[in-house]
């Protein structure tokens, strides 16, 4: 049986509860594990407190060496800890691979900061006093994350927080929290001090994260009405939080795009991790002149996407992670046909006994896709596409912005101007240009509108888990 870690003992929840960790490929027991609550997150909450004195004493050079060899550590353990991921979450073994890798390559990006915490001089109106900015850490931090892709939203949030010399108490998904467990307990291992990341375990501990009083700031990725709930439950206690939320990326393809390599983006951002991504291609509108090649190559893409368990060398696409999310995709998909849309390549659900105790899905593109329809006012999470046909840019910007989203955008066009327009008016927290849409380690990645706000990625992660200090010196 799995366990909790705090204060560096590996403990069941105080209640004794347990609960299972379900294969979505098979529907097999992966594993128990412990069901916590409130008290659980408490003693967690106060072990990363004692910690965090400790930690961000330490000499920031020490800090940072003592995270890079945690980092190098956890990296030489990636290749065991990635088959963990896709028998709790499903995707498949090639992107649990990058997945595993991704979390030790974030620890090491911020443990390049760690030692690199800069202030201010500043100069006051008389020759008496001067002023200092400093950077201080916050204290303890929560940490909540989803179930789409568990570590890489883990080590969004730790990495920057203990680089900066705060603690955490971390709150995997309640149904993928095993491979997440296994990556903590290797950076342990690999000499991160106990207590300074503690893990909880089951649904009962987000809240009781949010409302902790010794926990001064909570970072969540997840859905957007369980960010309006966080925020409201945080208020009470003006607790900060950064909030990483549903989305619904547009994407804009225009007449004079290479069409061959906006197909192989496309699809990689749509289809990457069976359509369960924040960041994914979610509506895309396409210039009449090009609508026609483009459709085939999406097509040709779609058609290499075998369904299937993850483990499996030859599956291109994992099962959806629960039935629950694969009925919603079903009914948005279904709610875009009664509308009137056609479906022009996939759908349903793969036929044969290897797919029976799963959850799988075939990919879906539809087009004429009505914009009332849920496939394009609701996030679809999940391998379904629509394609919208628009006349020119204008109408392709008005229709991308019209959405309560507001997490990626891109365009695709061999012209400056519409690029340059673009990047000026969509309304997103990030823009790629004849690009693939991923999120690098150097730029801030965040939304905007109900996506919610706040950083992950870049200096500005790294900054705002610091608190700026003014401080005056006299010289009397
Ligand atoms: P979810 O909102 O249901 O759950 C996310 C996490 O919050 C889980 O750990 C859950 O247990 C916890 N939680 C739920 N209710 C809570 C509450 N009231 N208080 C505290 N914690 C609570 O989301 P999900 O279904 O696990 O993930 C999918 C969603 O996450 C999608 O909407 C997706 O777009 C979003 N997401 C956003 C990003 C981003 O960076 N913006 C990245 C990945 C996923």
């Amino acid at each position: 049986m799995a366990t909790m870690i705090i204060e560096g003992e590996r403990v069941g929840a105080s209640s004794g509860e347990t609960y299972q960790v379900m294969n979505p490929a098979t529907g097999e027991v992966v594993e128990q594990v412990p069901n916590g609550g409130p008290d659980d997150v408490d003693r967690a909450a106060r072990a990363a407190a004692k910690a965090q004195q400790a930690w961000a004493k330490l000499a920031p050079a020490e800090r940072a060496r003592i995270l890079h060899k945690a980092a190098d550590h956890m990296l030489g353990q990636a290749e065991e800890i990635a088959p963990v991921l896709t028998a709790e979450q499903g995707k498949t073994i090639l992107e649990s691979r990058i997945e595993a890798r991704r979390f030790g390559e974030n620890i090491a990006w911020f443990a390049d900061l760690a030692d690199k915490i800069h202030g201010e001089y500043v100069s006051l109106p008389d020759t008496t006093t001067y002023g200092l900015v400093l950077r201080k850490p916050i204290g303890v931090t929560g940490a909540i994350v989803p179930w789409n892709f568990p570590l890489t939203l883990a080590a969004n949030k730790v990495a920057p927080a203990i680089a900066a010399g705060n603690t955490v108490v971390l709150k995997p998904s309640s149904t993928t929290p095993l491979a997440t467990l296994r990556c903590i307990e290797s950076l342990i291992e690999g000499g991160l001090p106990e207590g300074v990341v503690n893990v909880v375990l089951g649904p009962g501990t987000g809240d009781a994260i949010v409302t902790h009083p010794l926990i001064r700031k909570v970072a969540l990725t997840g859905s957007t009405p369980t960010g309006k709930k966080v925020m409201a439950a945080a208020a009470p206690y003006l607790k900060k939080v950064v909030l990483e939320l549903g989305g619904s990326d547009p994407c804009i393809v225009l007449d004079d795009a290479d069409v061959d390599e906006a197909a192989k983006a496309i699809s990689v951002g749509r289809f990457f991790n069976c359509g369960q991504a924040c960041l994914a291609i979610k509506r895309l509108y396409v210039q009449e002149g090009v609508f026609d090649a483009l459709l085939d190559r999406l097509i040709e893409r779609a058609r290499k996407l075998k369904p299937g368990d993850g483990m499996n060398r030859d599956s291109r696409m994992g099962p959806m992670h629960t039935a629950g999310q694969r009925a919603e995709v079903e009914a948005q998909v279904q709610n875009a046909l009664d509308r009137g849309a056609s479906l022009v390549f996939g759908g349903g659900r793969p036929e044969g006994a290897e797919y029976e105790s799963g959850n799988f899905i075939n990919p879906a593109i539809l087009v004429d896709v009505p914009e009332d329809s849920r496939m394009v006012a609701e996030e679809v999470f999940g391998p379904a596409l629509p394609v919208m046909r628009i006349k020119d840019l204008d109408e392709g910007l008005v229709r991308a912005n019209a959405s309560p989203f507001g997490l990626g955008s891109s365009i695709w066009t061999s012209s400056m101007k519409a690029a340059h327009r673009a990047v000026q008016e969509l309304e997103a927290g990030y823009t790629w240009v004849n690009a693939l849409q991923i999120a690098h380690d150097e730029l801030p990645f965040g939304g905007t509108k109900e996506s919610g706000f706040g950083k992950e990625h870049g200096l500005e992660a790294f900054y705002q888990y610091t608190e700026q200090k003014s401080v005056v010196y006299g010289l009397v």
